[in-house]
């Protein structure tokens, strides 16, 4: 097994810039688990499966083949969906799919793999508190929803900002309140609000983090 960094929390606050950074500065593997809700929620609206048919969804999770390769692309069955993956229906979708437990069992599965002989940073929503409950270091990484919608709009013009923030705190409740692996912090995980940080400040204090819990021959 390699050393796991966990880096959870909602959606915007910050997770995939700053696993990336600390990921590279550590020599550590990134890994985006969203992305491989999002390539099965694909799947899944391509071949119109509904969100409530959970023995297909868990067909289709089991047979997936997902890629997660350099620069965050991402492939299915061999097809780049890096971008299709991103569209906010599919965004809608990831979470619905991300809500039964067959689908989470598959790709879990597939999480602990990847970490097998690997050291990573793998970021989502509960990698602390059921993927690797023993992983070397947690971060529970959050922010206010204004300043996480401020985030996800980017340079979108003002009048899409309430069509996202709708659509995040939708995807947010879901996440919080479902019955599989809720988004939570686990009991062992350090809160980090980013609220009014720059990336710069935020990757600091997640190495600090680190570097005080290596030292300390923890994991
Ligand atoms: O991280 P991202 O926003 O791309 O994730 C998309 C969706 O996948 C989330 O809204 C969540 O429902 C689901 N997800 C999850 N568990 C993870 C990672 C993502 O349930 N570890």
């Amino acid at each position: 097994m390699g050393h796991v960094i966990a880096i959870d929390g909602p959606a915007g606050a910050g997770k995939s810039t700053i696993a990336r950074l600390i990921a590279d500065r550590l020599g550590y593997v990134y890994i985006d688990t969203g992305a491989m809700y999002r390539a099965i929620a694909l799947w899944a609206w391509r071949t119109k499966t509904p969100a409530g048919d959970a023995h297909k969804l868990e067909q289709l999770a089991t047979s997936a083949e997902i890629g997660l390769h350099p620069h965050r692309h991402v492939t299915l069955n061999g097809e780049d969906v890096t971008d299709a993956i991103r569209a906010p229906e599919i965004s809608a979708m990831a979470s619905q799919v991300a809500a039964i437990g067959a689908v989470r069992l598959a790709l879990v599965s597939k999480q602990r793999e990847l970490a097998r002989h690997e050291n990573v940073v793998m970021e989502g929503r509960d990698i602390g508190s059921v993927v690797f409950p023993d992983a070397r270091v947690k971060i529970f990484l959050d922010a206010d929803p204004s300043e996480r919608v401020r985030r996800r709009a980017g340079e979108l013009p003002d009048h899409h900002h309430t069509t996202l923030a709708t659509q995040l705190a939708e995807r947010d409740h879901r996440d919080r309140n479902r019955l599989e692996s809720p988004l939570l912090q686990a009991p062992d995980a350090v809160y980090l609000d980013s609220t009014g940080m720059t990336m710069e400040k935020v990757e600091e204090e997640i190495l600090a983090i680190v570097r005080a819990k290596i030292s300390n021959g923890k994991g």
